[in-house]
């Protein structure tokens, strides 16, 4: 569905990206790991055209999108939960849930805000609260709901579990189970590695802007010295 091949991405002349490489298919769950500073976010950047790539291809079913803006990427079924959670502070959460709502891709069940409040509770109880008002973990269930209501065909999301309290990661890791199994493919940056394991089909290891290492749960798993050398585990 996604092929992303030999992408090269530089900050002014600083180059971040060197060749960057990987693809994912419809319904699969892949990880971009590795440690900070490595390129994780550019990769994600560039994907959704908030960067642009100098060399290299994205292709979306078949489809060669690099170069696209960001608006038109979220058209295309890119749906971002970016890092940080970036959630509009003056709108309720019901606001922030319908303000990027749509269905480009004419998806059959597409999501509403009950299918959200029915994923996350804590949403539903919190509906006229304005998102500044949010804990971290409701502003997280958020992003991922205002994700979710673009109805994508990809979900992004990067560090979506950063920084939230184990019970609170949870509830968000079992979400995105569900949202799994409901068929969508999803990319995920994260550092938690078990749950990543759990959740994941394959993953992609980064090292200064490139692909070091691929595999899937069961090989990355078995490699521990390949989690020790790439990740610090
Ligand atoms: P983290 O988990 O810390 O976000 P990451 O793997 O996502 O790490 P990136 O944020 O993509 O890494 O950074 C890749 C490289 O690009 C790093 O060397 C970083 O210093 C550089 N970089 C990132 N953002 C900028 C920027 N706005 N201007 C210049 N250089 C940047």
């Amino acid at each position: 569905m996604l092929r992303v091949e030999d992408i090269e991405t530089y900050y002014d002349t600083s180059q971040a990206l060197f060749g960057m490489s990987f693809e994912i298919d419809a319904g699969e769950v892949i990880t971009l790991l590795g440690r900070n500073g490595m390129g994780k976010t550019t990769t994600v950047n560039s994907l959704m055209g908030i960067l642009k790539p100098r060399a290299g291809s994205i292709k979306l079913d078949g489809v060669e999108v690099m170069g696209s803006k960001p608006f038109k990427m979220a058209q295309l079924g890119l749906g971002l939960v970016p890092e940080g959670r970036q959630i509009f502070p003056n709108l309720s959460v019901r606001e922030n849930l319908i303000a990027t709502a749509s269905n480009h891709l004419a998806m059959s069940n597409p999501w509403t805000l009950d299918g959200i409040y029915d994923l996350f509770p804590e949403l539903a109880e919190r509906k006229t609260s304005m998102g500044n008002l949010l804990s971290g973990g409701e502003q997280q269930m958020l992003a991922v709901g205002r994700a979710l209501m673009t109805n994508p065909k990809l979900l992004i999301l990067d560090e979506a579990t950063e920084g939230l309290a184990p019970l609170i990661r949870d509830k968000i890791w079992n979400a995105l189970a569900q949202i799994r199994d409901s068929g969508l493919s999803i990319l995920v940056i994260d550092k938690n590695l078990n749950d990543l394991f759990k959740l994941a089909d394959r993953h992609y290891i980064v090292e200064k802007g490139q692909v070091v290492w691929s595999g899937t749960s069961t090989e990355l798993q078995k490699s521990s010295d390949v989690q020790e050398r790439y990740l610090g585990v």
